[in-house]
């Protein structure tokens, strides 16, 4: 089947004669529970939902495997880091991983006596430093660089090492790149990103193939509280019907935008996997399906930058991407991303190409 068709259908929860096709969010604390609670469905509303169940239906139909939908794509971070590691375990992550998980990994877990090491996205993978590890977390396209990784050579050595692997997959989403089948144990998403699409919600999910490990995060969650509110899933379960169209028509204008502005000579360093002359290219096209609605590139100076970004407008000055909006932000006013001040990450959006373009063009000049 295809992914327009799988989208479409998993969105769709199960229905029944005269109910309604899209049934709303359903709302509650307690559950009417009576005698042994195992029996019961639906108990407390920080057990289980059936909203969350739609939800984590149709992402395990994406994803190729079991999938929980927590607060935030960092509650789902933390949920797989914390279910894993204990003190002395090792974590193996990318120097250039979205900022917050280098932060989260370098201070409260190094704070709990788990060794890091770091390796850059694009390093080729290596065996030494998975020796004696317990986790290995990697991001691809990794974020904001978008350097691309090995996943399947990774996942190799990682089970040779007996080493999990989760791969953060925010920038792809499902219908790009399915880590569970390139080998991974966990596939962990930020679903405030392209995946719900709409930049309205704050949500995320973790998928596995393992049911052991899927109880150990269920309980992570029950324990925790790092749950979603129904409103928000059923939001998300809404935006997921138009995954498919969303990124065929963002994949296809991040690409028309990399190249027009790859042929500029006031643009340095752009980089979309999607470019066949991109480094990561060969990789991407190995792994992925589609390649995102993510494009940086460099301009000569945070002063440009800055005008750049003030002219444009049809490019909304705002952090996050993957909305049906186009965005861009200059990446280095955030500090922690190795990048310098002219460097801007642009999350494309569903507008018509050919508008965005002229845009683009009176916002370089005018600089
Ligand atoms: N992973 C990546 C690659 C991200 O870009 C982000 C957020 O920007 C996150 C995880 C965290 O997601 P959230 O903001 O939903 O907690």
């Amino acid at each position: 089947m295809n992914d327009a068709t799988r989208v479409v259908r998993a969105a769709m929860p199960e229905t029944g004669q005269g109910r309604p096709l899209m049934a709303g969010p359903v709302f509650a604390a307690p559950y009417r529970a009576v005698g042994d609670p195992a029996d019961v469905p639906y108990t407390y509303g920080r057990f289980h939902n059936p909203t969350w169940t739609a939800f984590e239906q149709a992402l395990a139909e994406l994803e190729g495997g079991s999938a929980l939908v927590f607060a935030s794509g960092m509650a789902a971070t933390t949920a797989v880091l914390g279910a894993v590691l204990s003190p002395g375990d090792v974590l193996v992550m990318p120097t250039d991983s979205y900022y917050t998980a280098r932060v989260l990994a370098d201070g409260h877990y190094r704070g709990l006596d788990v060794e890091v090491r770091k390796t850059p996205t694009a390093a080729a993978p290596d065996a030494r430093l998975l020796e004696g590890a317990r986790l290995l977390w990697l991001e691809t396209p990794s974020n904001p660089g978008l350097d691309v990784c090995d996943v399947r050579r990774w996942c190799e050595l990682a089970r040779a090492a007996g080493t999990l692997v989760a791969v953060d997959n925010t920038t792809a989403t499902p219908l790009g790149q399915r880590p569970l089948a390139l080998g991974a144990h966990f596939s962990v998403s930020s679903d405030t990103k392209a995946l719900t699409g709409h930049s309205d919600l704050i949500l995320g999910h973790v998928a596995t193939r393992d049911a052991e490990w899927l109880e150990a995060l269920r309980t992570w969650r029950t324990r925790m509280g790092a749950i979603a509110g129904p409103m928000e899933v059923w939001l998300a379960l809404r935006s997921l019907v138009t995954l498919d169209v969303r990124l065929e028509r963002q994949c296809a204008n991040a690409l028309g935008v990399a190249s027009w502005l790859a042929a500029r000579p006031d643009v340095q360093g752009v980089r979309y996997p999607g470019l066949p002359g991109d480094s990561s290219h060969r990789l991407a096209s190995a792994q992925m399906t589609r390649y995102g609605p993510v494009v940086s590139f460099t301009l000569a100076s945070r002063e440009a930058a800055e005008r750049f970004l003030a002219r444009a407008e049809l490019v909304t000055e705002a952090t996050s991407f993957g909305g049906v909006h186009t965005s861009a932000e200059r990446r280095a006013r955030w500090g922690g991303d190795d990048v310098s001040g002219g460097f801007i990450r642009m999350s494309v959006g569903c507008e018509a190409l050919e508008d965005l373009l002229v845009d683009l063009e009176q916002a370089l000049e005018g600089g």
